[in-house]
């Protein structure tokens, strides 16, 4: 498998290149260049297989020669052993045709593990083989950052330098991070917000000087591999559920694209997918963009789902160079436009497709929807689970097609807010217990690059003499 960027402008890349690279030297993102297609028969045969082998199964068109096929299903067996759920992403029935995917039971409790703990190990297994390390640089509104240090923390090859916005995390989300005291894992609280800390780090990723001289590497979801993971479980849900025969739908809670983007990909694939619904909290640029075909910058406000508070979808420009058909110059265009004048309208042809649907949850629509299915099915669900519940039920066309609701993250992540809708304060898992009572370690550092850059220019073993 090729891949290219969205840009159209950066070398091709195999896949080992794709994983240790990130974001593509033209400032695009990779993409796979064309879709792996996998038949009914194929995707039928995944009824009888266990969760690593399934990932093994479907996503082995996407290495290449890159990766031994049974060093590859030796990854997925490691990387799903993490997981508290027999099941990996086990699924609950709500209603008569809602159900909800708990990819909460890793060891962050919030469905970034799902990828970043198969992403470790392929880092592991890449750099082994090349003798070589990494940095990696990474900025978080809460749960990929202590996702990707747990998938990478005291791994030899590889530093991690984690950016998330000062006092804009939850106190779980940051101690998740901060407590993780190993000698390759640093903490950066910047004095901004998560859109700032994610502007750095595409900024340092843009200066070719300091990517190269520290072989700067990403852990978001501008990852291709990180997509890639989560590709698996729209499959294996809608293989429980009845599918390939039955189509099934998804709510997806949504912030940089890149969970609901693996949705689409599942679709090109071969899934039958009969709604993709990308469910937004009030900071909606994705929702207004599906509804009206403006994709445009607002301000970003704190709300309750902080994992979704974002100015602007990064895994979206994925799904705009398959709108425009793979053309580099025409995706580079509207993200020019994107910075010069805060966004972009896409020519509504482009846009009839009837697999999206969007819609938002307010802050009190969402402290309802917790406290309404709590009342009706006894379960605790966090805000932004209740975020895609609340969407999902607003914009289902039909109500006898099975819904799936992504439970992205374990209620006692975010205990405050399900304590105010319900009553109940949820409790973190045993092996978390004692999180409150754990060190704390970070650097806080003004909004500046240089600032940054200097931080992690003098921490990183890249550069020391040997
Ligand atoms: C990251 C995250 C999301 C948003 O996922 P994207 O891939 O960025 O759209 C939703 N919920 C939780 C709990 C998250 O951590």
């Amino acid at each position: 498998m090729r891949y290219i960027s969205t840009r159209g402008k950066a070398p091709v890349l195999n896949f080992e290149e794709v994983v240790l690279t990130g974001l593509a030297r033209d400032g695009g993102l990779y993409l796979p260049e064309s879709w792996p297609q996998f038949s009914h028969d194929d995707i039928q045969s995944l009824a009888g297989m266990r969760y690593a082998e399934a990932a093994a199964f479907l996503l082995q068109p996407f290495l290449g020669d890159s990766i031994e096929a049974a060093d590859f299903h030796a990854m997925t067996e490691k990387a799903y052993t993490a997981f508290s759920h027999e099941a990996v992403v086990p699924i609950r029935q709500m209603g008569a045709n809602d159900f909800l995917m708990e990819l909460y039971h890793g060891p962050t409790l919030a469905f970034k593990d799902v990828a970043l703990q198969l992403l470790g190990l392929l880092y592991d297994h890449l750099l082994a083989r090349q003798g070589k390390r990494v940095t990696i640089i990474g900025a978080t509104s809460g749960d990929t950052g202590s996702a990707a240090i747990e998938a990478c923390r005291g791994r030899e090859a590889v530093d991690i330098f984690i950016l998330h916005p000062k006092g804009r995390v939850s106190e779980v989300q940051r101690r998740q991070m901060t407590t993780v005291l190993d000698a390759n894992v640093h903490n950066i609280a910047v004095e901004g917000d998560f859109d700032d800390c994610q502007a750095m780090v595409k900024a340092m990723f843009n200066d070719h000087d300091f990517r190269d001289s520290l072989a700067v590497s990403a852990v978001n979801s501008i990852n291709w591999a990180r997509v890639m993971a989560q590709i698996v479980y729209y499959f294996t849900a809608a293989v429980s559920l009845g599918g390939p025969a039955r189509p099934v739908s998804f709510s997806v809670p949504s912030g940089n694209f890149g969970d609901v983007y693996a949705g689409y990909a599942a679709s090109r694939m071969g899934l039958p997918v009969e709604q993709l619904i990308v469910a937004t909290n009030r900071n909606d640029i994705l929702s207004r963009f599906f509804n009206s075909g403006e994709y445009r910058k607002a301000g970003v406000d704190p709300t309750i789902s902080p994992s979704m508070d974002i100015q602007v979808s990064s895994n979206f420009e994925r799904y705009l160079a398959d709108l425009y058909g793979r053309d580099g110059a025409a995706v580079s265009e509207l993200m020019a436009r994107l910075d010069s004048d805060g966004g972009f309208v896409i020519d509504r042809l482009r846009l009839n497709d009837s697999l999206f649907a969007a819609g938002k949850c307010g802050e009190a629509e969402t402290i309802e929807t917790i406290r309404r299915t709590f009342e009706e099915t006894g379960t605790l669900v966090d805000p932004h689970t209740a975020v895609g519940l609340f969407a999902g039920q607003n914009c289902r066309k039909d109500s006898h097609i099975p819904l799936v609701t992504l439970s992205t993250a374990h209620p006692a992540k975010f205990p405050d807010a399900v304590e105010k809708a319900t009553g109940e304060r949820p409790a973190l898992p045993k092996h978390m217990s004692d999180l409150f009572a754990r060190e704390e370690r970070f650097a806080q550092l003004p909004n500046d690059i240089e600032t940054v850059k200097s931080y992690i220019r003098e921490r990183a073993r890249i550069l020391a003499p040997h």
